[in-house]
């Protein structure tokens, strides 16, 4: 979201003017202090907070496709086993 025609100050820097506002908290940056996150802009505070919990979110995808592999091994373990016991017992 950008401001045209410039009126307002940026939050940080008194003598710039404002470039956008922060997606998140609404404060007007200037244009050092905004930065494009997912197509929004976002003040240095909120960007902070954004990457934070983008890194929680990838974390926890990562857990959960480990736990998923580790899960689809394990019944590919089991059902291996069960398929190589039949056709043992159906050769001796
Ligand atoms: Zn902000
Ligand atoms: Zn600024």
């Amino acid at each position: 979201m950008t401001l045209s025609p410039v009126s307002a100050r940026c939050f940080n820097h008194a003598s710039r003017p404002a470039f956008a506002l922060c997606v998140s908290c609404g404060k007007a940056i200037c244009q050092s202090c905004a930065t494009l996150w997912d197509g929004r802009y976002f003040c240095v505070d909120c960007l902070a907070q954004q990457r934070a919990a983008a890194g929680r979110r990838r974390a926890i995808l990562r857990s959960l496709a480990t736990a998923a592999t580790g899960a689809a091994l394990l019944l590919f373990a089991t059902f291996l086993r069960a398929w190589l016991g039949a056709l043992l017992a159906e050769v001796f």
